[in-house]
């Protein structure tokens, strides 16, 4: 080989390596809270730069779990994301710096606006108070935006806004150097997805987005149950679009409704057992089956109501 494409392919070589090298080892940590605390899943990236978290669980008691196995690790947390506001996975923001100092915590606009009342509505309500002293009441409101690109520490993220959907907004995180999409509760490996808030053809929208535009990705990571591929969104939408048709064939029946035109609490009652029936290796988020699949019921119906009205 002349020595000209010999120093020439010497030099390339040399570039691949480097452009390697550039692409940061990191890993994925999740902490997983018990059945009692709705199977709830938190994230945390580990590079040589430090930790970056994602979601913070529901109770004191897991929030400080999940602090400590982060502080044993030694590394700076460099920031956090909170994918949506629901309690499981903002309430633990508060204990999470208490133990590991300040850190900037990234989320949307709507999202930052209505945190603070939407925490304090479940604070008060009675799904909060049997958690009793493990209940956390003073919630942390996330003080940074998002931006479509960002770079914490060494890692590279991809943030897309994904709008309403299982809560009033919701974002998703790319790790592209993983192949790696935290997509919070748009998907819930091994759950149900969860409707009750009305919104599952917004959800199906998500999830078709999703697929188009992050082709890509290998890995899911939901905020409950264990990583999936991307298999996980096909599964989701046919969950979705076989409960309505449920619904619809339920709701067409004679003497199906009661005079607010939704199905009789009996009628409902029935459906939310037939459909849990029909996916006995789901996991419920610690409720038995049928309270989860009447929510559903109730925001299916919300919905088809709000589309005949249209
Ligand atoms: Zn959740």
């Amino acid at each position: 080989m002349p020595l000209k494409s010999l120093l020439i392919t010497l030099s390339l070589l040399i570039a691949c390596q480097a452009s390697a090298d550039a692409k940061p080892a990191i890993k994925v940590h999740r902490y997983a809270s018990a059945p009692y605390a709705w199977n709830t899943n938190s994230y945390w990236l580990e590079s040589s730069s430090g930790i970056v978290i994602i979601d913070a669980q529901l109770l004191r008691s897991d929030a400080q779990y999940f602090a400590a196995m982060i502080k044993a690790n030694g590394k700076p947390v460099l920031g956090a994301f909170l994918t949506h506001p629901h309690p499981d996975h903002i309430a633990g923001f508060t204990e999470l710096r208490k133990v590991l100092g300040e850190f900037p915590i990234y989320t949307t606009q709507l999202v930052k606006e209505t945190a603070k009342t939407n925490y304090q509505q479940f604070v008060n309500s009675s799904f909060a108070k049997h958690f009793g002293e493990d209940r956390i009441t003073e919630v942390t409101v996330p003080e940074n935006l998002v931006k479509p690109e960002m770079r914490i520490g060494n890692m590279i993220f991809q943030i897309k806004e994904m709008g309403p959907g299982e809560s009033p907004d919701h974002i998703v995180i790319y790790q592209p150097d993983l192949k790696a999409l935290f997509v919070g509760d748009i998907t819930m490996n091994h759950h149900p997805a969860y409707f009750g808030e009305g919104r599952p053809m917004m959800i199906i929208a998500q999830l078709n987005k999703l697929k188009a535009q992050f082709s890509d990705a290998e890995f899911v990571y939901s905020g409950h149950g264990d990583p999936q591929r991307t298999s996980v969104f096909d599964q989701q939408i046919a969950y979705i679009e076989a409960f309505i048709a449920e619904v619809k064939n339920a709701r067409a029946k004679p003497d199906a409704l009661d005079e607010n035109g939704r199905l009789t609490a009996a009628n409902r009652k029935a459906l939310s057992k037939k459909i849990a029936g029909m996916y006995p290796q789901l996991s419920y988020f610690g409720y038995l089956p049928q309270v989860i699949t009447e929510w559903n019921v109730y925001g299916a119906e919300a919905s088809l109501m709000e589309t005949q009205r249209q």
